[in-house]
């Protein structure tokens, strides 16, 4: 039976005027009608608790009661489902808002909670399209941008790193101004290169003679050509030096912690021509993958965090106090 009823509800031209589902069917004291005409029952104490724009709408006298309804009947623009979703955060109750994989359907219902100043379930809805930032970032960037909301901006930036920069593009980045995207642009750049450096500053790394490839006594087994990645005097052999080049080559196409802690170790270990190194290889290289891993997410916090400091700067309109490398 509720099956259908929500079914009904999601025709947006639908002719017929029906009621809602529970809790909406009640016998309240006022009805939300949605522009597809489905009525929702709703108490008036509810809406002016949860929304400013909301109690001072239904401050004022209200239309004379509809025979049919026996209270007042209030006409609102959203269509049933996106009112559904904001009445759904006004209620006791769980929201389905939560459970929501479409972001379109959330984004309806961002909109309309923005319009009515509902700021709680603003952070609900929020908490929805962080979910949904994982495998849409720019999207969610764009939303962000548009509603001013810096942590869900830079939670979305940063869940974006996991993506070779720029992706697919999605119709919301026209709402956002070309700063914000340039932005966006300089936050990839500044991880890119912070996790680039990670090979430079490596106390992280902890004893070098724990790995094979610095401590290996095999003289077949040689350095690189040019000398890299030579730390304190510990030169490490070349296939660690080459292996290492992909690592970083791929670290600053997606600067995150999983490019590191999934970067492939397998191949190198199988195909190592020092017996030495073969032996210990694939067990050091998966302690020092995950060392590389945390190293790579503390150097994106730091970065995460001058750009966070922008957003909320912006969102306030303190442009003084935006780091002029974002600006
Ligand atoms: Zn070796």
């Amino acid at each position: 039976m509720e099956t259908q009823q929500v079914d009904l509800e999601c025709q947006p031209t639908s002719p017929t005027l029906t009621t809602a589902s529970a809790p909406f069917n009640k016998s309240t004291d006022l009805v939300l009608r949605s522009s597809d005409m489905v009525d929702f029952h709703v108490w008036t104490v509810m809406l002016k608790e949860a929304s400013p724009m909301f109690d001072a709408m239904l401050s004022i006298p209200q239309p004379v009661a509809d025979p049919e309804h026996d209270v007042p009947v209030v006409h609102v623009t959203e269509d049933s489902k996106t009112l559904r979703g904001i009445l759904e955060l006004c209620y006791p109750m769980a929201p389905s808002i939560i459970q929501e994989k479409n972001i379109d359907v959330v984004l309806h219902i961002i909109e309309a909670a923005l319009k009515y100043s509902m700021e709680w379930p603003v952070a609900l809805v929020e908490q929805s399209l962080k979910e949904l930032a994982g495998d849409q970032p720019l999207r969610v960037y764009a939303i962000a941008q548009r509603h001013r909301m810096p942590e869900l901006a830079q939670f979305a930036a940063h869940a974006s790193l996991r993506y070779s920069f720029p992706g697919e593009y999605c119709p919301e980045l026209e709402d956002i101004t070309g700063g914000a995207y340039y932005r966006l642009v300089k936050y990839h750049e500044n991880c890119a290169r912070a996790v680039g450096a990670v090979m430079q500053e490596t106390a992280w790394m902890g004893r070098r003679n724990q790995y094979t490839w610095f401590s290996c006594q095999n003289v077949k087994c040689g350095p690189p050509p040019n000398g890299r990645y030579i730390l304190e005097g510990y030169i490490p052999k070349a296939w660690f030096a080459v292996w290492m080049d992909g690592v970083l080559a791929d670290l600053r196409k997606r600067p995150c912690k999983e490019t590191a802690s999934t970067t492939n170790i397998e191949t190198v270990s199988m195909n190592l021509g020092c017996p030495n190194c073969k032996a210990k290889a694939h067990i050091d290289l998966t302690k020092f993958r995950v060392l590389l891993a945390e190293e790579v997410e503390k150097q994106l916090a730091k970065a995460s965090t001058r750009f966070l400091n922008y957003f909320v700067a912006y969102a306030h309109q303190v442009f003084d106090q935006i780091e002029l490398e974002f600006r």
